[in-house]
């Protein structure tokens, strides 16, 4: 196993920064989502690691070797990207054979691994089918398996189930979290799709261009974001941000939200946190799930309804300014009845209103 350490890490291309810093220490056997949209710099973060790509500046470190300058085949990484990369006119057998051929293994051995590997993702019964003939699912799957089966130290997935279609992508998600835990690899999966990055990962880095804004485990991240960019990106819907200003009242710290009214009094530490900051400005937010919704006459509008099987998304006033609550299925709500609204006051987060950075106690 080994541990990868990104240093100071930057990558241009020409006068255009598509990483501007990253250091992140990622442990032995660690699985490690690289989370962001489009264009925010994971794939060149990962193409640095397998060495396709050289470093602008800062330096890689695999345990406490250094990187640079060691060629893509001698860094002992297995990579799957998002288009599978098959030899077609090949059998599912001997697509899982190859890397272990390539390497000399005894037969003997290369068959118990083909026939292991198989078995693990569901491939047993397809080994004599040539490969041309699979499903762009079962393609991918095969990627993976041929990737794996040579056991690299660092594996590397970039979007890997990004082509597969919705039913698929949640069955290959639990398998590629026990095919992590079997061979206990060091992982960096790089998605833009939250829900991937939090099913799987052990970590979350996110990002945004070309900045790394937080890592931490996906339930600390999801909890405390550490800005309203990384509050609206996780979850779905995203947390609510209503912007606001702060309000001191006799009994305690409140929020001014404008349309939706007067906050609830702050926890004592969010409000000593609030008072010591910078500006009265602030971003108040809260997930969706963490509201009761009480019919009332006199409250905030229902403009819009979402029925989703297990889930009611109610969304609130209106006018560019919502608030979406996630509640059970057999929520009542209807457009254009109103409601009052009480938010879970232990969930309540402040961004700063300027900088968007969170308010915390430190
Ligand atoms: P996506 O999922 O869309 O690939 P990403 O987060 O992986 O997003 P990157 O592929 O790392 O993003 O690209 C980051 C930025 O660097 C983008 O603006 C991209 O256009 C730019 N970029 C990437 N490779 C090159 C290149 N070889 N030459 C010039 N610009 C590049």
């Amino acid at each position: 196993m080994t541990s990868i350490h990104l240093k100071q890490l930057t990558k241009s291309f020409g006068a255009f920064q598509a990483l501007k810093t990253m250091d992140l220490k990622i442990e032995d056997g660690e699985f490690v989502a690289l989370l962001g949209p489009s264009g925010c710099g994971k794939s060149t973060t990962m193409n640095m690691i397998a060495g396709m790509e050289d470093p602008t500046s800062g330096s890689i470190l695999f345990d406490d070797r250094d990187m640079n300058g060691v060629a893509m085949g001698r860094r002992g990484v297995g990579f799957v990207f998002q288009n599978y990369a098959i030899f077609t006119h090949m059998s599912v057998y001997d697509n899982l054979a190859y890397g272990l051929r390539m390497r000399k293994l005894p037969a003997a051995e290369i068959d118990r691994r083909v026939k292991q590997m198989a078995e693990f993702l569901q491939l047993g019964p397809l080994l004599t089918q040539p490969s041309a003939k699979l499903s762009v699912n079962i393609l991918q799957r095969l990627a993976i398996g041929r990737s794996a089966i040579v056991e690299p130290a660092i594996f590397l997935l970039d979007e890997p189930l990004s082509n597969v279609d919705a039913a698929f992508r949640a069955v290959m998600r639990t398998e590629l979290k026990h095919l992590q835990r079997q061979f206990k690899q060091t992982m960096v999966y790089v998605t833009h799709d939250q829900l991937e990055a939090m099913t799987m990962a052990d970590r979350i880095a996110v990002m945004d261009h070309g900045v790394l804004l937080q890592s931490g485990s996906p339930v600390d991240v999801y909890n405390n974001p550490s800005s309203t960019f990384v509050a609206g990106f996780l979850g779905s819907p995203g947390m609510n941000l209503i912007r606001g200003e702060l309000v001191d009242r006799a009994d305690a710290l409140h929020v001014d939200l404008g349309a939706f009214g007067l906050s609830e009094a702050l926890e004592p530490s969010l409000a000593r946190a609030a008072k010591a900051g910078r500006t009265r400005n602030v971003s108040y937010g809260f997930r969706p799930e963490q509201a009761q919704l009480e019919a009332s006459s006199s409250g905030l509008p229902v403009f819009f309804v979402e029925r989703i099987g297990s889930r009611t998304i109610v969304h609130l006033g209106g006018e560019g300014a919502v608030i979406k609550l996630v509640l059970g299925n057999d929520a009542g709500f209807e457009v254009g009845q109103t409601a009052r609204l009480t938010v879970n006051p232990g969930s309540v987060r402040l961004f700063d209103g300027e900088t968007g950075l969170a308010i915390r106690e430190a």
